[in-house]
């Protein structure tokens, strides 16, 4: 097939009514919800590290059911934290870390979280993922989140060339427009686990396909 021109407006154009039979990515289904807050944001974004969207969605609810507040989640104790948040992968670190999170915001910054990516970082368990990931959803301020799902899809396309999502990020914040800088983890997010999945994507009825590199696809459906 002869390709087009990669064209990212298009692009996003097409995979926006592709995915939509899919759930969402679990920290914008959340915000969804009404669980839109940097904090909690970032203690959805550390439960759901290593862990499947199905774990972390049910697991948020619950321990915001409890407590969604740095106040509030101060006042549990860890056994209690860590048993809320058991299904997560590494759970006990995790507890331990949102502990940490609510203590020093409650002590430092008068119970809020500020948007403020050094002050995310500097926090123990929270990487660029995490942290421009709340900032993009909570904040709305324009960061790119690169999940292994963004990192495979844009090498597919051909549209960056980077051997790591670190590199990726970098790649991307040079070429992406910013207008797509908190969309792209939104909508590649399903589209890398259903559509252009790690193994044997879905080529042949893929809505980019016409423009699409398919950098490294040794097969497909
Ligand atoms: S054509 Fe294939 S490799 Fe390219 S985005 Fe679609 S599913 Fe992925």
């Amino acid at each position: 097939m002869d390709k087009r021109p990669f064209d990212i407006d298009l692009a996003f154009e097409r995979i926006e009514p592709a995915i939509r039979p899919w759930p969402k990515a679990a920290l914008f289904q959340l915000a969804e919800e009404g669980f839109a807050s940097a904090f909690e944001q970032l203690v959805a974004c550390i439960i759901s590290i290593r862990t499947y969207d199905e774990v972390t969605l049910p697991v948020s609810r619950a321990l915001f059911a409890r407590a969604r507040t740095p106040a509030a989640m101060n006042e549990l104790h860890y056994e209690e934290l860590d048993g809320l948040i058991s299904a997560s992968t590494f759970h006990e670190r995790k507890a331990s870390q949102i502990l940490a999170i609510a203590r020093r915001v409650a002590e430092e910054f008068q119970g809020n979280l500020p948007c403020d990516r050094e002050v995310l970082l500097s926090f123990a368990g929270v990487g660029p993922k995490c942290a421009n990931l709340v900032l993009g959803i909570a904040c709305g301020e324009p960061f790119i989140s690169v999940d292994v799902h963004v990192h495979r899809v844009t090498q597919r396309w051909g549209y960056v060339h980077a051997s790591t999502p670190e590199k990726t990020l970098v790649a991307l914040e040079a070429q992406l427009p910013r207008r797509y800088w908190i969309e792209i983890n939104r909508l590649l997010v399903p589209f890398g686990k259903h559509i252009c999945t790690g193994n044997l994507p879905h080529c042949s009825t893929c809505p980019v396909l016409d423009m699409c590199r398919q950098v490294g696809v040794e097969a497909h459906r």
